[in-house]
């Protein structure tokens, strides 16, 4: 890849016809560009209003320039924005005069690649300028935003340099291995590993709710073949979505259903009946609803009074942070004196996905386990992020392994070694081209 040798351009406003609209452009020839759209030397920052004129002296609009000079910009290059009318035809044309000044066409996310590059933004920060840009309710959208500031960052941030102490800790007492096991044995490293992995933890906590706030939260819908699921799914996404049919096995696959309940987002999934089966197709589609329910964040049992015992079952693998809730289905048939216990642990409801009684309870319950949390400081994250941090939580269970039962520094150093790179991961310190060509490539372009 090449970074910042060439300069690019894209129009950097949402498509459509708009009252406003921008060309930005960033890279080493910005300055002749600007001076060529500008007829003369632009001040730094200032907003030049002008007429924009394509190679044969022709206005294509008139608008506003603005030089930022390196460092000083979003890339942390040379940036030029052109700012005019909100008409693609006219910006097509601002575009083509840009880069017939020697600009190229910007990929999705190359603006904010630069700016990782450059060391304007860390990976993380990166990941939630696209993060606000796509939010889709308010508090999504704050969330990113914090997390743009640095909010999660510093967090990770914090943890390293934590973690990096222990590391030096540990690492010192291998370079004297005369006095290495009194060393390790010494209370002081126990205590620093145990509240690290306190402090990683409480993050890992805080950054699954970040995914919520980004994502929405993961509704795993489980249940006997015939229990409601389908319909359930179709309850609440409003629409026949899922085939509904009175042969056991029919959803062969797992549904999936976006959802949103004022403002909150359900990323809803039926999962096949899970049950063992000879069928090939039936067989993948166990396997597929196996792995929604193992990253759920919210497992919803679909079940009735006479099977709603023998069904908690159907939670079994589900994640220990998962929200379980029993929804005891098709009262409409059940004798209305059936008396409503509660199952213990569980929270409990009791509707009906063919009427809609008792559905307006589970929606509010549903919107209020995505939102849990959404106030003050709550900052978004990414599934990638949850994944780094479960595996620095291992490396640091094995380190606490090493660590107790043999005294082993070297082992423990290593894995300490391997949970900071998983750390870095996060932020970017150590990331490859492919994990930055996933991240970038998914942007909309001019971001
Ligand atoms: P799934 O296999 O768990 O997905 O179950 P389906 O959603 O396909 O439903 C199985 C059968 O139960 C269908 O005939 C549905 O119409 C019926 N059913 C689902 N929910 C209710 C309900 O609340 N009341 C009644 N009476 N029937 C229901
Ligand atoms: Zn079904």
């Amino acid at each position: 890849m090449n970074h910042g040798d060439d300069t690019i351009a894209a129009i950097a406003t949402g498509a459509g016809a708009a009252g406003v609209g921008a060309v930005r452009v960033s890279g080493p020839r910005v300055p002749e560009i600007a001076r060529a759209m500008l007829g003369r030397e632009p001040l730094p920052r200032h907003a030049h209003f002008t007429a924009f004129r394509d190679g044969n002296g022709e206005l294509i609009d008139r608008g506003i320039l603005l030089h930022f000079p390196a460092p000083a910009s979003y890339t942390g290059e040379h940036v030029l924005e052109l700012q005019g009318h909100g008409s693609t035809v006219l910006l097509d044309a601002l575009l083509r005069r840009v880069v017939s000044l020697g600009a190229r066409l910007a990929r999705p996310g190359e603006f904010t690649e630069r700016a990782f590059l450059n060391g304007k933004l860390d990976l993380a920060q990166a990941e939630a300028v696209a993060d606000v840009v796509a939010a889709t309710s308010e508090a999504g959208a704050r969330a990113a935003l914090r997390s743009m500031e640095g909010v999660f960052s510093a967090r990770v941030e914090s943890l390293l340099a934590e973690l990096i102490g222990l590391r030096v800790h540990i690492e010192a007492a291998i370079d004297f291995p005369e006095e290495e096991i009194d060393f390790l044995a010494d209370p002081v490293i126990g205590e620093k590993l145990a509240a690290l992995r306190a402090h990683l933890d409480a993050l890992l906590v805080e950054t699954r709710r970040g995914v919520r706030l980004n994502d929405g939260i993961a509704v795993a819908i489980v249940g006997r073949p015939n229990a409601g699921k389908s319909s359930l799914l179709n309850a609440l996404a409003g629409q026949e979505r899922a085939i509904v049919t009175d042969i056991p096995g029919t959803t062969r696959d797992v549904l999936r259903e976006s959802v949103t309940i004022d403002g909150a987002t359900l990323e809803l999934a039926d999962t096949a009946g899970l049950r063992e089966s000879e069928d090939i197709v039936e067989r993948e589609g166990i396997r597929r609803a196996r792995a929604q329910l193992e990253r759920c964040d919210v497992a919803l049992l679909v079940t009735d009074t006479d099977h709603a015992d023998s069904d908690l079952a159907f939670f079994d693998g589900t994640p220990a942070h998962a929200t379980r809730i029993v929804v005891i289905n098709k009262i409409d048939l059940a004798d209305k004196a059936a008396h409503r216990e509660t199952r213990e642990n569980h929270e409990t409801l009791w509707l009906s996905a063919r009427t809609g009684e008792g559905l307006d309870a589970l929606r509010a319950l549903l919107r209020d386990l995505a939102t849990a949390g959404a106030g003050e400081g709550a900052f978004s994250a990414r599934r990638r992020h949850v994944v780094a941090l479960e595996v620095v939580r291992d490396h640091l269970a094995r380190t606490a392994d090493a660590l107790h039962d043999s005294h082993a520094g070297e082992l423990a150093a290593e894995e300490l070694r391997q949970a900071q790179q998983a750390l870095g991961e996060i932020t970017g310190a150590y990331s490859s081209d492919d994990l930055l060509g996933a991240i970038f490539s998914s942007f909309c372009i001019g971001k």
